[in-house]
């Protein structure tokens, strides 16, 4: 028998209604791409993309086209989120950093009609215009201006487009299990991926992501989205922030320390969100302005492992708490966060910090199981590792125009991560199946070596990867930046005395001014593999 309630569906339209609604004064906070900064409400936003909606519908669009963006974190991209979305089409954001003929394939792949581009992207679109003939629309995010449309035939101009609506539209109550928005893995290894969110799962996302114990935005926060809106919806940042009324803040295209430390300061900053490289930045930044990010109380960090020497620093030294977070575009992407439980407040704060620098805990929404390579079901007992394997509510069913299911016949997600599992659900990830180290069939964790080379005080940045070796099969191998140039290859590996067994201590050093990065700023371990790979084998 069902209940009598009403029911409603989930939509990104009613998220911005709501912020729209009863936080329309509510600050959002946009660092445009010329540097203005500009301060405008939620209820523009509303506004905005309501007007946004309309001119897409008049442009013609059938319900379901595919909108690409390739935009920095700004309050048009923010309007665009919204409009393209509640009015029923699929917001496709687009990363800026790929290769030319990555972001052909993916364009044409996705079949956009329309892309919205900031003005730095004008270049790089005009030269791509010819091979992505399929876009109806090109619409530059700003005014009106002659140069550019000089390089582009056609481009229409966003504020013009907007300017010529009344915002007198309704979001329509769409099917929740619509698709809402669409965003490719970064394709380190073979073609990107599509990964297409629905209205449902973005809510869901929203909602069972944001709990005290996960994201825990508030109306009386003031977020910092450093994210990406182009990588997986900036870990639904704004959707979230939509939806509790948080004060946002959009910083633009400059994330160098030094700008950040500004913002943080100009804006009162309560929480921020990023990848780990992003707030090592930051620390130098503070270092160099000689901030002490008052109002900074939280940041949550995710894309890849934290160093843990960076949870003691920004606690001792700026008061700020270092949430830690895992997850991946096919995941929306939040999987586990990492907050304590009642029965650690027992713990001293270095027993607490410890277990703070695993990736956490999943929220209610989600399921984590680690198997053996035969797909049988691992213990959760912290030490055994796995295969790690996800399920829920927000997590993918299948790649976007793909055949056939991307899960294991009985229904998981394999991450291609490996971990462990304890019984209270904290989860800590070992390393990328592709990327540890199986030296005379052990397991190395390079995730492990890692972080402890840039525990190392003369070290800025570091990568561990598998070399190949005659004896051993691959043995590991650590490709470091100085931080302070009186450092050597001994001083190094005597740095892994007592810390891991000296079996799995790097067999060698190698210094190098650069690490090569991806599109999301992690480090391109196949890369390195490929240059340093052979490096045992000769002489
Ligand atoms: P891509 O797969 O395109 O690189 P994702 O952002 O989807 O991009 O990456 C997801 C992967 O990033 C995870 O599978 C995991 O390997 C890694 N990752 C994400 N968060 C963390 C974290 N907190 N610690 C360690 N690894 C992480």
């Amino acid at each position: 028998m069902l209940g009598k309630m009403m029911h409603k569906q989930l939509t990104i339209g009613s998220l911005i209604e709501h912020a729209g609604r009863f936080h329309g004064a509510t600050t959002v906070t946009s660092v445009e791409t010329s540097g203005e900064t500009v301060h405008v409400t939620w209820g523009d936003i509303d506004q905005n993309a309501r007007k946004l909606a309309a001119a897409l519908g008049r442009l013609g669009l059938e319900q379901g086209a595919r909108c690409g963006t390739i935009a920095w974190n700004n309050r048009r991209h923010l309007e665009i989120y919204f409009a393209v979305s509640g009015a029923g089409y699929v917001c496709h954001t687009i990363n800026p950093r790929l290769k030319p003929e990555q972001l052909i394939y993916i364009i044409n792949h996705a079949e956009d009609q329309v892309l919205f581009i900031d003005t730095t992207f004008v270049p790089a679109v005009a030269q791509l215009r010819a091979h992505i003939s399929g876009v109806r629309h090109i619409v530059v995010m700003g005014p009106r201006d002659q140069a550019i449309a000089e390089q582009i035939e056609g481009v229409l101009f966003y504020d013009e487009l907007i300017a010529a609506e009344d915002g007198r539209f309704d979001w329509p109550e769409l099917d929740e299990n619509t698709a809402s928005s669409l965003c490719y893995t970064s394709g380190t290894t073979g073609n990107p991926k599509g990964v297409e969110y629905t209205h449902r799962t973005s809510v869901l996302h929203s909602l069972g992501g944001n709990q005290p114990d996960g994201m825990g935005l508030r109306a009386r926060d003031t977020v910092l989205a450093v994210v990406p809106m182009f990588h997986v919806n900036a870990w639904g940042t704004p959707y979230i922030a939509a939806s509790v009324g948080a004060k946002l803040v959009l910083p633009g295209p400059h994330l160098d320390g030094v700008s950040l430390a500004k913002l943080i300061d100009a804006e009162k900053v309560t929480v921020a969100l990023g990848v780990p490289t992003i707030w090592m930045g930051l620390l130098q930044g503070l270092a160099e302005t000689g901030s002490t990010a008052d109002s900074l109380q939280r940041t949550i960090v995710g894309g890849s492992a934290l160093p843990t020497v960076m949870i003691p620093t920004f606690r001792d030294k700026y008061g700020v708490d270092l949430v830690h977070a895992w997850g991946m575009t096919e995941t929306s992407p939040l999987g586990t966060l990492n907050q304590l439980l009642q029965k650690h407040d027992a713990l001293d704060t270095e027993a607490q910090a410890k277990l703070r620098e695993g990736q956490g805990r999943p929220p209610y929404g989600v399921d984590l199981r680690i198997v053996d390579d035969e797909g049988t079901v691992l213990p959760r007992d912290g030490q055994t590792q796995g295969n790690l394997q996800i399920q829920g509510h927000w997590i993918i069913d299948q790649y976007f125009r793909a055949d056939g299911s991307a899960l294991t016949d009985d229904g998981w997600f394999d991450t291609g991560d490996v971990a462990t599992l304890d019984q209270d659900g904290y989860m800590i990830i070992r390393d990328r199946s592709k990327d540890i180290i199986k030296s005379g069939g052990e397991w190395i964790s390079t995730v492990e070596l890692e972080d402890i080379a840039m525990s190392h005080p003369k070290v800025a940045q570091a990568a561990a990867i598998a070399a190949r070796h005659p004896k051993w099969d691959e043995r590991p191998v650590i490709i470091a930046i100085k931080s302070d140039p009186d450092l050597n290859a001994d001083e190094l590996l005597s740095h892994y005395d007592g810390k891991v067994a000296s079996w799995q201590v790097p067999d060698r050093v190698v210094f190098v001014d650069s690490l090569p990065l991806g599109g999301t700023g992690k480090v391109l371990k196949n890369k390195l593999r490929d240059t340093y790979g052979d490096i045992l084998l000769e002489n």
